[in-house]
């Protein structure tokens, strides 16, 4: 009785926090859920998370948490009432999204730089996420603490934010290995659903780097890279591969003005409990080669927690032909003029600058966007 008491005290002061928290400066957008937590404890969190009909999702990863977000609550807001947040890093941020009334589903993201700065396990077990989202897990964000060589600390900090589920559905890159080895490892326990490329069209060209294999820590073998670490790959020592496909971009056509996508799937849905199909035919923007997998992913994540698995063409196809590039987050797009040809520039891995041709002339592009940049 005490404890109910508090926690409806606590869900109240929280509520009122957010408009008084707009107003100064400093405490951000995270303060209702810290009003909350201090009020009524860290365990609350869990009956505030339950009270979502569907539940909740996270989307970690070093790189496109922040888009694969926007698209994922563009796509569950055709139809579902939606708690999110993004850019949150911290159990406050996701408890202030959870503060926001009652929900079908929560859609937040969620970055962890490592075991000592985040709380991945303690997360996934106040929240019990019904679905965890992975887009991809690299290098760049691990030299960040300034601690020698916490890429594996960094790793082992993703893997813990869904060691224990024990119910729901991991959504993953299968093109990256590390994700894709994260899956693996659950499968024995819950459904993973995989996402990734098919169409060799999209090819990187400038990365080099070997890439251990997550399972033995031997070097993989690549007969085609995507992207970065991303492609088709193979550990000769211990057989780790890209597992099947449950979403793929069959194949990709680029024009000026506009990306046409072709993309199938076949995926256990959560929210009906059974296996659902689909096929999209999308007119994006021309995006740069990360969206991609951003769109890649939140396809996956929406078509596995519908409650209408029959919209999930008629609702991607609205949401993806709609899109302009304002889903970006500003700063990390820009679209330049070579040879006459419009490349777009991300910076949605970071240091990485992506580019997109679509024509046989990567390499030569390449070398000009390499000046371009260098000047
Ligand atoms: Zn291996």
């Amino acid at each position: 009785m005490v404890y109910k008491m508090r926690y409806t005290l606590a869900k109240f002061m929280g509520r009122m926090a957010g408009p008084v928290a707009k107003l100064g400066p400093g405490a951000g957008t995270s303060f209702p859920g810290i009003v909350f937590l201090k009020i009524a404890g860290y365990d609350a969190l869990k009956q505030l998370a339950s009270e979502l009909k569907i539940g909740s999702i996270l989307i970690t990863g070093t790189n496109g948490k922040t888009t694969t977000t926007t698209l994922l609550i563009k796509l569950f807001s055709k139809e579902l009432d939606i708690r999110g947040s993004y850019e949150s890093n911290t159990v406050t941020a996701i408890t202030t999204g959870l503060l926001q009334g009652r929900g079908d589903i929560g859609v937040f993201e969620y970055g962890i730089r490592d075991k000592k700065h985040g709380m991945p396990d303690t997360i996934q077990e106040l929240i019990g996420p019904v679905g965890v989202v992975y887009t991809t897990i690299s290098r760049e964000h691990a030299q960040v603490a300034g601690v020698k060589n916490p890429f594996n600390q960094y790793l082992e900090a993703k893997t813990l934010l869904t060691d224990n589920m024990n119910h729901g559905v991991i959504v993953t890159n299968a093109d990256d290995p590390r994700t894709a080895n994260i899956g693996l490892n659950k499968s024995k326990d819950i459904k993973v659903n995989y996402y990734g490329v098919d169409d060799k069209k999209i090819s990187d060209i400038f990365e080099d780097e070997t890439v251990e294999c997550p399972n033995c820590g031997n070097p993989l073998e690549y007969s085609h890279k995507f992207m970065n670490h991303r492609g088709l790959y193979k550990c000769p020592d211990c057989g780790l591969e890209r597992p099947q496909l449950n979403v793929r971009l069959k194949s990709i056509e680029f024009e000026d003005t506009k990306w046409l996508l072709n993309i199938e799937g076949n995926l256990f849905n959560y929210t009906v409990n059974k296996d659902v199909s689909f096929k999209l035919h999308l007119k994006v923007p021309p995006f740069g080669f990360h969206n991609v997998y951003n769109t890649l992913a939140s396809i996956t994540a929406f078509a596995t927690f519908t409650p209408n698995p029959d919209n999930i063409e008629k609702t991607a196809e609205y949401v993806f032909n709609n899109l302009d590039m304002s889903f970006i987050p500003p700063g990390r797009f820009e679209v330049v003029n070579i040879n006459g040809k419009k490349v777009g520039l991300g910076q949605g891995d970071n240091y990485d600058y992506v580019i997109m041709t679509g024509c046989g002339e990567e390499q030569a592009m390449w070398e000009n966007i390499k000046q371009k940049l260098i000047k």
